[in-house]
C-alpha cells in the first residue's frame, strides 16, 4: 500500500517529523544516512534557527533498509564504544525535524534532478563504498580481496552475499598500515568466542569458529614512521590472550631505509608517530611464546605478484625504500610469502554519483567547503557534499562532526537556488514521497527500520548472544521489516 503524500511509509509511528509539519521553511535531502549524512542533518536542525532561514525539514535517503553507514557496516565489531555513535546518531533521525527514507536508490528510484525539485537543497552524503586496487599480476584470484569486502562480510552487510569467507586456510597477508588493515588483523587473530556477545551474524560467527588461520602478515610498503595506524588500534592489536604480535627490529631501524632523515623528524616531532614507535620496539623485544596465532607487522616490502593458478598460493614481497627525494623504490631484493589468503587494505574509493561532478583521479566530488562544484569550476546551486565523498577516505568518524558543520554553514549562507533572498517556501515543491508512489516505489520508513532492530535484539535473546545479532542479507532485512523487498537495495 502506498502512504498518503506527505507521511511516511510504515504505519503511525512514522507519521512524524517534516511530513506532519507546515510545509514552511527550508526543505533539504541529505543522500546517505551514515555518520557524515546524519551529523548533516543534526546541523542543519541545530543551525538553520540561528541564521534566519526558519523551521527546516530533512529527509535522510539511503540505500540500504538500515541506517548509520559504516557505524554500523564499517566499525569492527569488537570496538563497542565505537559502535555506541549509533545511540548518538539515532537521536538525530528521531528529531521531530529529520525524516528517514530507506531502501531508496540513487540514480535508480531518483535521480538529481527529482531531488533538486523536491527540495531547496541537497546533500550528498555516500561516503566511499568502494576499494583501491593494488594492480599487480593475480590479484584477480580467488582468496584475493578487498579489505573492504572482509569489513562488510564480518559486519554482516547485505551486499556482502552469502558465500562469505571460507577462513579454512593457515596464513593471511593483509596489505597496508592503516586502521582498517589493524580491524581486519585483529579479527582474523581473535578467537571466536570473543566475539559471541558481539553483533556479528550467525553464518561470520560460524566461519570465525572453523577458522585455522595462524598466520597474519600486515604488509607495509612504506616505513613504521609513514605507517597511518593510530596508537590506540595499534595497542590493540597487542592486547589479545590467543594472539601475539610480532616485528623484525632491523624493519624500525629508521635511517637504514631513509636516507631524508624524514622519518627520524616524525618520530621526534610527530606524537603519534613517536607512540607508535614505543609500542612497536616493545614488541620488537618479545620473544614469541608460542600462541595459537602470529600477527607479524612488516615494513618497507611492497607486494609485486600474488602467485597461483587457481587460487593464492603465496605473495611475492619486493623490499622497498626511500630514495634521497622521498620517494618509495624497489631495491630488487624479493622474498616469497606462503599465504593462501591475500586482503588488500590500501584505502577505500568513493564512487561516483549519476549527473553529479566528480573528480575521478581524487575519487571526490569537487567542492568548495562543501559547496558542488561544475566542470566551470562555479558552484552548483542548491548542490552540497559532506563526508568522505567530500574529502576523501580519511579521518575517524568523529571527524564528520566539523565537516558536516563546514558544508552546512555554506548550505545555510547561500542564497535559495532559485536567487531569491529567502528559500522558497516548502510548499511550492513537490513532495519526494509522491514521486515516488506515482512511480510504485516505497520508501522503507524509520518504523520499518525499527522492526528491523526489534527482530535483531529478539534474536540475541534467543541465541544468548549480547545485546544484538545482525540479520544477514538481503532477505532476512526485507523479511523483518515486512513490507517487501526494499524499492532499491541491490
Ligand atoms: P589509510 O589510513 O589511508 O591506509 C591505507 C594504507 O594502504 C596505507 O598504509 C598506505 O600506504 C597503503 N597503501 C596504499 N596504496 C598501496 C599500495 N599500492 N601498495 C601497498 N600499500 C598501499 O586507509 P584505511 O586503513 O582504509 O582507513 C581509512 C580511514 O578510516 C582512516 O582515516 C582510518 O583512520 C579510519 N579508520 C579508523 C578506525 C578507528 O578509528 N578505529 C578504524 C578503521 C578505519 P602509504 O602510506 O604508503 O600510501
Amino acid at each position: 500500500m502506498v502512504p498518503p503524500p506527505g507521511t511516511a511509509a510504515g504505519g503511525s509511528a512514522a507519521v512524524r517529523g517534516p511530513s506532519a509539519a507546515a510545509p514552511t521553511g527550508l526543505r533539504v535531502a541529505v543522500v546517505g544516512s551514515g555518520p557524515a549524512g546524519l551529523y548533516t542533518a543534526e546541523a542543519l536542525v541545530k543551525q538553520a534557527g540561528a541564521a534566519g532561514r526558519g523551521e527546516v525539514e530533512v529527509d535522510v535517503l539511503e540505500r540500504l533498509p538500515t541506517p548509520y553507514g559504516l557505524v554500523r557496516y564499517g566499525v569492527a565489531p569488537d570496538h563497542p564504544s565505537i559502535r555506541s555513535i549509533a545511540d548518538y546518531l539515532r537521536r538525530v533521525l528521531e528529531d521531530p525535524r529529520v525524516r528517514f527514507l530507506g531502501g531508496l536508490c540513487f540514480g535508480r528510484d531518483l535521480t538529481r534532478e527529482h531531488l533538486l525539485t523536491c527540495y531547496d537543497a541537497v546533500v550528498y552524503a555516500t561516503g566511499a563504498p568502494g576499494d583501491r586496487r593494488l594492480r599487480i599480476p593475480g590479484e584477480e584470484l580467488p582468496g584475493s580481496a578487498a579489505a573492504a569486502e572482509f569489513v562488510r562480510w564480518y559486519c554482516g552487510h547485505p551486499d556482502a552475499g552469502p558465500a562469505g569467507f571460507d577462513l579454512g586456510v593457515e596464513s593471511v597477508a593483509v596489505i597496508g598500515t592503516g586502521n582498517v588493515a589493524l580491524d581486519v588483523a585483529r579479527v582474523l587473530a581473535r578467537p571466536a568466542v570473543d566475539f559471541r556477545a558481539t553483533d556479528v551474524p550467525e553464518p561470520v560467527l560460524a566461519a570465525l569458529a572453523a577458522s585455522r588461520v595462524r598466520r597474519i602478515h600486515l604488509v607495509g610498503r612504506r616505513g613504521p614512521a609513514q605507517a597511518r595506524f593510530t596508537t590506540r588500534e595499534l595497542r590493540a592489536l597487542g592486547a589479545l590472550p590467543a594472539g601475539e604480535v610480532v616485528v623484525d627490529r632491523a624493519d624500525l631501524d629508521l635511517d637504514a631505509f631513509d636516507p631524508t632523515g624524514e622519518s627520524t623528524r616524525l618520530a621526534r616531532e610527530d606524537r603519534r608517530v613517536r607512540d607508535n614507535l614505543a609500542v612497536l620496539a616493545q614488541w620488537a623485544d618479545r620473544v614469541p611464546e608460542g600462541r595459537p596465532r602470529r600477527v607479524t607487522v612488516g615494513f618497507w616490502q611492497q607486494p609485486v605478484e600474488i602467485l597461483g593458478t587457481d587460487r593464492v598460493r603465496a605473495l611475492r614481497l619486493e623490499r622497498t625504500g626511500l630514495d634521497a627525494s622521498g620517494r618509495l623504490v624497489g631495491t630488487g631484493r624479493y622474498r616469497t610469502l606462503p599465504v593462501q589468503l591475500v586482503l588488500r587494505s590500501v584505502g577505500y574509493r568513493s564512487a561516483p554519483l549519476p549527473g553529479v561532478p566528480f573528480d575521478e583521479r581524487r575519487a571526490v566530488v569537487p567542492n568548495d567547503e562543501g559547496r558542488v562544484l561544475g566542470p566551470d569550476g562555479r558552484a552548483r546551486p542548491g548542490e552540497y557534499v559532506v563526508g568522505w565523498l567530500k574529502r576523501g577516505p580519511t579521518g575517524v568518524i568523529g571527524s564528520n562532526k566539523s565537516d558536516a558543520a563546514q558544508t552546512v554553514r555554506a548550505l545555510l549562507a547561500d542564497p535559495a537556488p532559485d536567487g531569491a533572498a529567502a528559500p522558497r517556501g516548502a510548499g511550492a515543491r513537490p513532495r519526494l514521497t509522491e514521486l515516488l508512489a506515482e512511480r510504485g516505489v516505497r520508501p522503507v520508513s524509520y518504523a520499518d527500520w525499527l522492526a528491523i532492530d526489534r527482530r535483531e535484539q529478539a534474536l540475541a535473546a534467543e541465541l544468548g548472544r549480547g545485546a544484538r545479532v545482525k540479520l544477514s542479507g538481503w532477505a532476512a532485512l526485507d523479511g523483518a521489516h515486512g513490507h517487501g523487498p526494499a524499492a532499491g537495495g541491490r
